[in-house]
């Protein structure tokens, strides 16, 4: 029977026994967690064994498209990978555009299971609905660009996507991610170290195949809908046109923009650096499949000690990062660190976090030059940035440190370090305050994968910016009438609604950018309903989005997570220091949390109730979750 709108297709590669199997995708398991995250999520509960090490060959990476991949509908051409993070032990889930997932459907699977350890370097290569395990031993130890570049000469199709890891997955940096496309990244939690684990280089992809569609004349009346609405957004200022640096400045100007390793939101030294970068070094942008906003960045530094080729890139995450967060001022370090982990494969946001970490660590005597290999890591010293990428991504000497990520950084510098260091559940904070915006302070604590900006969402953009996500019909306040600086309980439901809406977008596998221009849980219900021939709306959507989330919670407790892991690192509820947030800190933490934990039904200790899971359709689980002692 024809499960429309996916492959149909499940992927099992087996590396230590080198087999490959072709497995149905199941149409219970896709109703009740469509596709991405959810799928992968119930994959990964089922076969995971707790307490595993991340990097061991019992761990498995799922990399999964979703119900509308492929199809045309807007921001259709992402991809989820997801796993047991080798940097947070626990939920590991990081999204993706680019062309490698459409593609991946059109050869003919919804997803690949990757699972034991090869003993030497490999790549799969997947097209037309068969797989096969190929050797890689003269591409390891490549850059991303030259893997790509290899990999395509050997298999003779230019029009192949290849996802692939750089020498950071290989050396297990593990804040190390996957590449596809070149500088598109599933950056975050550390699957490159994974797939280096596995000794696997590279997977490339193509195909032809037609992705069927339920009612498919429908279908195509409903993707000109969502564009014209697209569209109507652009034309009034919405969306990511200017990509995602375009917001650079109203960070700053809100307090959002974090600053000497979080000690504040703003930073006056960098006013005019998004206009200099459009002047100056900014060469085109670029589109995902399926796109119409096009936020990506292409960049050059022509000349001197920074100069790069052309490249892709900087997104404002990496931008904050190797700017206020270190206290250091140019677009064009900015622009060469990010060209340097995108060729060696590291998360542009845990190791611009890295180094300011050390900056601050080594302006307080934590650590010396006899720690950093004689280097002075003083803030903002642009060398010390560039030469500290590379020692990370090789691991050589005091980057071998680094590469270890904060929270085991911090414990084996000592001291005050561990009180220091900005994470939640093991994962580095990104480049948003939760001072500008409090209800960002609930995410941070709550989400499946730690200190997250974009898992499950990123509520400051509705406290700050006024994005509604299309949720308003759905109980979402009016965001003009949020007091973003209130600490109020009642923040919990914003928080909540928000971040199942992003859950959603993680199972459709579309670009959440897409939310922000006029597309809500309707019209991508309206979607997916004809796609699949399903009966669904935005209150159905939302309820998957709240099943996931809960899946991804108890695999969590299952690895031992409780309420005292959703706390916040003190440095961020300190008062900021300068800017609009000057003064404001996080006082009434706990009280939101306590709210929050009503809403999702979770005890005391951070568990799911049981009478929750089972009415989310999650039997087994609750059981499981049952049987536990808190
Ligand atoms: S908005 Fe940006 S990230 Fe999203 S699909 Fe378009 S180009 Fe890709």
């Amino acid at each position: 029977m024809v499960l429309y709108s996916y492959a149909g297709k499940i992927l099992r590669v087996n590396l230590s026994t080198k087999t490959i199997k072709t497995e149905d995708t199941k149409k219970d398991i896709a109703q009740l967690l469509l596709g991405g995250n959810g799928y992968a999520a119930k994959i990964l509960w089922d076969e995971l064994k707790p307490g595993i090490d991340p990097l061991s060959p019992e761990n498995k990476i799922v990399l999964m498209t979703g119900p509308i991949t492929g199809t045309g509908a807007p921001g259709s051409g992402f991809w989820e990978a997801c796993f047991k993070s080798p940097l947070t032990g626990v939920w590991g889930e990081s999204a993706c555009g680019g062309w490698w997932g459409p593609m991946l459907k059109f050869a003919g699977f919804d997803g690949i299971i990757i699972e034991g350890a090869s003993e030497n370097p490999v790549y799969l290569w997947v097209h037309d609905g068969e797989a096969e395990i190929k050797p890689a031993e003269g591409i390891w130890g490549q850059t991303v660009p030259k893997t790509e570049e290899m990999i395509r000469k050997e298999i003779g199709i230019p029009q192949a996507r290849v996802l692939s890891i750089g020498p950071a997955g290989e050396k297990l940096v593990r804040f190390a991610g996957i590449a596809v496309d070149l500088e598109r990244y599933a950056g975050r939690k550390g699957g490159g170290a994974l797939l280096g684990s596995k000794k696997v280089k590279a997977v490339a992809v193509y195909g032809e195949k037609e992705i069927p569609i339920a009612k498919p004349t429908e279908y195509g009346k409903a993707l000109k809908e969502c564009e014209q609405a697209v569209y109507a957004s652009l034309n009034s200022g919405g969306g990511f046109p200017n990509g995602t640096l375009g917001g650079y400045d109203a960070c700053n100007q809100f307090g959002d923009l974090p600053t000497k390793y979080g000690e504040t939101g703003s930073w006056e030294a960098v006013s005019d650096l998004y206009q200099n970068f459009v002047n100056k070094y900014l060469v085109k942008n670029r589109a995902c499949f399926g796109c119409m906003q096009a936020c990506g960045r292409v960049s050059q530094v022509k000349e001197g000690p920074f100069a790069t080729p052309v490249y892709g890139g900087p997104e404002y995450e990496t931008t904050a990062g190797f700017t206020t967060f270190m206290l250091q001022k140019d677009i064009e370090p900015v622009i060469k660190a990010n060209y340097l982990c995108n060729i060696y494969g590291l998360d542009t946001i845990s190791t611009s976090h890295m180094i300011a970490f050390a900056m601050l660590c080594y302006e307080k005597g934590l650590i010396t030059t006899k720690d950093t290999d004689g280097l002075e890591v003083k803030w903002g010293d642009p060398d010390v940035v560039i030469k500290l990428v590379e020692k990370i991504a090789r691991r050589e000497g005091f980057g071998d440190l680094l590469a270890e990520g904060v929270r085991r950084a911090a414990e084996k510098i000592g001291g005050e370090a561990p009180k220091l260091a900005l994470h939640v559940k093991g994962l580095e904070m990104p480049y948003h305050d939760p001072r500008a915006g409090k209800t960002q302070a609930i995410e941070y604590g709550t989400s499946n994968t730690g200190m997250d900006h974009f898992h499950a969402h990123e509520t400051l953009d509705v406290e700050c910016y006024g994005a509604d996500l299309g949720l308003i019909p759905f109980g979402l306040p009016d965001p003009k009438t949020i007091d973003r600086f209130s600490e109020d309980p009642s923040k919990a439901s914003i928080a909540k609604l928000v971040m199942d809406w992003g859950t959603v977008a993680d199972a459709l596998v579309i670009c959440k950018f897409h939310q922000y221009v006029n597309l809500g849980p309707d019209k991508y219900a309206k979607l997916l309903s004809l796609a699949t021939g399903w009966k669904i709306d935005g209150w159905e959507l939302l309820k998957i989005g709240d099943r996931i989330f809960n899946l991804a919670r108890a695999f969590n407790v299952r690895e031992g997570i409780r309420r005292k892991d959703d706390m916040l690192p003190p440095r961020i509820m300190q008062p900021a220091t300068t800017g609009s947030t000057k003064g404001v800190g996080i006082t009434n933490y706990e009280g939101m949390l306590n709210e929050f934990y009503k809403l999702e039904e979770w005890d005391e200790n951070g568990i799911p109730k049981p009478e929750k899971l089972k009415r989310l359709g999650l039997n087994d689980v609750a059981n499981y979750l049952a049987s536990l002692k808190s």
